[in-house]
């Protein structure tokens, strides 16, 4: 059974940047603030500025780096990703130039790092001062030579924007920014170079093993943005036209949640990005109420405080759309937090996508409640099929694997041949996911590689911690298989954070045992925790738990 999206939506043949900046294609005036910073929102960047900054900043990667000589889609550009408002400047400034924008986790490591620029054989990486020692580091450890040779370079957070190389002797040079010269970026309408090109090279989060590059295009990129543009615009004219795009940039950019959140969607939507250089939970409530937030995207560890904080009270007012995605919500949380986001007003609604599918996949149409825990209807023009082992159809209503097909399908991963032979059957992409559909929504079970196996029967680690987390004085969770004693079978075993003075392991084990079958107990028992390991895109890091869980067998 092949399901389709109820509509399509058509995406025009345009490369990313023109559908930005072209007004024809944009639903945005020129002089219509886009990126503010939420600290100091005197820091403005209109749409004219924008491309104007734009311009120039592919002048000089293309002077100084020759960024885009050897023809578009292969000088990778390695960016060190931070919630500044001149972010934006940067990846248009990159894409502008020929080049490709790839962003690194403002979290990692400088041997985490130094192996992502060695894979994408980056040729330049930029960092603000705060990342600074790490960058260079990471580029010394990737063999670029003494201070990074002279390929690290430094971008200005103030009021000017500038970029100044870190030279081979440590010190900075001049800005290699100049107002004066401006390089227009490549307009292209072939469709296949669009649906060929390398502009952004997303790494996927690492959530079951090495993060991997995933290739995005033109096409997958303008689709992802026009689709649920086109989508929210046909809505708001007709049942809000009074709704003003206000959104607020908290999540980290390095995750493709941040590439279609915030330097994609809203720009075509004609939004605002108020920037928060780094999450804080009660600047993120002051922010929302300061700036009259509309429309967020956030993930479920923030619903989760969003549920059980006192400290939230009418902050949310303004906000109409809320969307969760990036890892499993359960019902109750989703209700529980929907309640705190004021009510069935303000209900939020699922998203489930991949770095592989340039974000959403799924989307729920505005207007439309779904309060069942379903992760939303494919998004306008995908296609997906639920198979099982042998990549045959389940019955309708069973569980199996989704695999996707449509415009915002990546093409494939960046020099990894084996990834690309496992992920693809055809044209058809794996999603390794397991999920359900029923009567016209996705309901995601988990991923088919969290599975736990208890004789012959599975339980998904997604149910029990939805579960966990409903109990008033289970604060977090995570839940993974460990073997049982008898070394024959999988068992579930709960991490919490609680007050061990409020409930006990046996207690939770009570609870969760009168609510689920038999096979899905916590026959692995409960460990008490500090706090659930997570990535920064709020994703449960289960190969962490299950280090501990080896670490605490040895021992
Ligand atoms: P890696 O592929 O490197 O192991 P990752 O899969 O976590 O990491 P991403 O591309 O950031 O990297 O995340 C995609 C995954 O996130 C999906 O495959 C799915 O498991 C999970 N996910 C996304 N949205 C949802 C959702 N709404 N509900 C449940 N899971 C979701
Ligand atoms: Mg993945």
């Amino acid at each position: 059974i092949i399901y389709r999206a109820a509509k399509t939506y058509p995406v025009p043949d345009v490369d990313l940047l023109t559908l930005l900046f072209d007004s024809e294609h944009a639903l945005v005036k020129p002089d219509s603030p886009i990126h503010i910073s939420a600290s100091d929102p005197s820091l403005v960047l209109t749409i004219s500025r924008a491309r104007d900054l734009t311009q120039v900043t592919s002048a000089a990667l293309r002077k100084h780096f020759g960024i885009g000589v050897q023809g578009a889609g292969k000088d990778i550009c390695s960016v060190i990703s931070t919630g500044h408002y001149l972010l934006p400047i940067l990846s248009y400034g990159v894409i502008g130039a020929g080049g490709v924008f790839s962003a690194a986790s403002a979290a990692s490591t400088a041997s985490e790092l130094s192996k992502q620029i060695q894979s994408a054989q980056s040729k330049i990486l930029v960092t603000v001062e705060a990342t600074k020692e790490t960058a260079v580091k990471a580029a010394v450890k990737a063999g670029w030579g003494a201070n990074g040779g002279g390929r690290v370079l430094l971008m200005s957070e103030g009021r000017e924007w500038s970029l100044n190389v870190i030279q081979e002797n440590g010190q900075l040079g001049p800005n290699l920014v100049d107002q004066s010269e401006r390089l227009p970026w490549k307009r292209i309408t072939d469709p296949h170079e669009l649906e060929n090109s390398l502009v952004i090279l997303i790494y996927s989060s690492g959530t079951t093993g090495l993060p991997k590059g995933v290739k995005l295009s033109h096409r997958n990129l303008v689709a992802e943005a026009v689709i649920p543009g086109d989508m929210l615009k046909a809505w708001t004219t007709t049942f809000r036209p009074s709704f003003k795009y206000s959104t607020l940039a908290h999540l980290p950019t390095a995750h493709i949640a941040g590439i279609q959140g915030y330097l994609i969607n809203p720009f075509y939507m004609g939004g605002r990005v108020y920037w928060m250089p780094r999450f804080d939970f009660s600047q993120f409530l002051e922010y929302n109420a300061k700036y009259k937030i509309t429309i967020f995207f956030t993930v479920p560890p923030i619903y989760l405080l969003i549920a059980k904080s006192p400290a939230v009270t009418d902050q949310f007012s303004a906000l109409e759309i809320a969307i969760s995605g990036a890892a499993p919500l359960g019902k109750d949380l989703q209700h529980a937090a929907s309640q705190k986001l004021g009510g069935p007003e303000c209900f939020i609604s699922q998203t489930w996508g991949l770095s592989e599918t340039t974000g959403s996949a799924t989307v729920m149409p505005l207007g439309m409640h779904d309060d069942t825990g379903s992760v939303s209807p494919l998004l306008p023009n995908m296609l997906a099929r639920i198979v099982d082992d042998g990549d045959r159809d389940v019955e309708p209503g069973d569980r199996g694997e989704v695999l996707v097909k449509g415009p915002v399908v990546c093409k494939g991963y960046y020099n990894n041949e084996a990834a690309d032979e496992e992920s693809f059957t055809g044209d058809w992409f794996r999603t390794g996911d397991i999920a359900e559909f029923r009567d016209g929504l996705f309901y995601i079970v988990d991923r088919k590689k969290e599975l736990i196996k208890y004789k012959g029967l599975q339980v998904a680690p997604a149910e029990l911690e939805a579960l966990l987390v409903s109990h008033e004085d289970i604060l977090d969770a995570a839940v993974i298989g460990v073997d049982a004693d008898d070394g024959t079978n999988e068992v579930p075993r709960a991490y919490v954070v609680a007050d061990a003075k409020k409930i006990s392991g046996q207690q939770i084990i009570d609870y969760v045992q009168k609510n689920v079958a038999s096979h899905k107990q916590l026959r692995g028992g409960v460990v008490f925790l500090d706090a659930i390991p997570k990535s920064p895109a709020g994703k449960i890091l289960r190969k962490d738990l299950r280090t501990l869980a080896k670490r605490e067998q040895g021992a």
